[in-house]
């Protein structure tokens, strides 16, 4: 069957309308919000698709393919029309197919992005036993790209409406931007943190890889694939995009060098061994604790 030409940007069309309906959201842009909010808030969760021979269908209606086992999937926790109080059901969207319907320089979407990690895997209204598995939980690089893709368009959405930006604690700042250079100077007492969490920040999911005091170019994983300015933020895309390039360079870092083409050779070799000991590291998914 064949759809007129122009039959696309409606069917995207009205498909956004039930995004934002779901949400409890006006149906346009600058509408006052539905008269009874969702009783659960819809959360975008990033996690891993699950392993499953045919992957998971995409929901965006003009996609025809699955989401496949080991890609990065968006999942709205819960899903449209199942009624909110369906706590554990989930739309599941490729992330570039996701980012055709939700305006990420609005609040009203940005705010509901979560990584799914151990620390919002119940947010999302999983059974821990699947979650201690090592389903659907992200990778620490993933973890940390999408908060600060967050926080980065938080920042240009404040200083579009000329709101006045919140500042982060510095000591804690510090810790979330500087770890791993060898500048950092660890702290003493940090508060609010469990050791755990500390030593994931400071270590696991440290955004620098250093080679030490001499080191005059050291590896940083948002400098890397993060794009911080405002090209970043008007291109609708800029989480897949992102998030893509991590996946390859992932991909290639895992890869033995005879496995490869001659394509993936080359760009393996722009590889420093820096930035590939910084993948390995940064792939690791620190996992829910007991009693958590
Ligand atoms: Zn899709």
């Amino acid at each position: 069957m064949s759809f007129p030409s122009n039959a696309t940007p409606d069917l995207l069309e009205m498909e956004r309308k039930l995004l934002r309906q779901h949400l409890g959201l006006g149906l346009n842009h600058g509408d006052p919000p539905a008269d009874s909010p969702p009783q659960i808030q819809p959360l975008f969760f990033i996690e891993m698709a699950l392993h499953s021979s045919r992957g998971a269908k995409c929901k965006l209606p003009t996609c025809d393919k699955n989401i496949m086992p080991g890609e990065l999937r968006l999942a709205m926790n819960p899903a449209m029309g199942y009624g909110s109080w369906y706590r554990s059901s989930a739309n599941f969207y490729h992330i570039r197919c996701f980012e055709e319907l939700a305006d990420f320089t609005q609040a009203d979407f940005l705010d509901r992005i979560q990584p799914l990690t151990r620390q919002t895997w119940k947010l999302r209204g999983l059974k821990a036993g699947s979650v201690l598995d090592g389903n659907y939980l992200v990778p620490g690089g993933v973890e940390r790209l999408v908060l600060e893709w967050k926080v980065t368009h938080g920042k240009w959405i404040d200083e579009r409406d000329g709101k006045e930006q919140k500042s982060l604690d510095p000591d804690f700042s510090g810790l979330l931007r500087m770890a791993g250079s060898s500048e950092y100077k660890p702290l003493l007492e940090p508060a609010g943190l469990s050791d755990y969490e500390y030593y994931n920040l400071l270590v696991t999911l440290a955004p620098y890889e250093s080679d030490g005091p001499d080191d005059t170019e050291e590896w940083n994983l948002f400098d890397i694939y993060l794009d911080r300015t405002i090209k970043g933020f008007d291109n609708p895309h800029s989480l897949s995009t992102m998030l893509q390039r991590w996946h390859d360079d992932v991909a290639l870092a895992s890869k033995e060098m005879d496995e490869t083409d001659e394509r993936g050779r080359a760009a393996k070799r722009r590889l420093s061994a820096k930035a590939i000991r910084a993948l390995e590291r940064l792939s690791a998914i620190p996992m829910p604790q007991p009693g958590y």
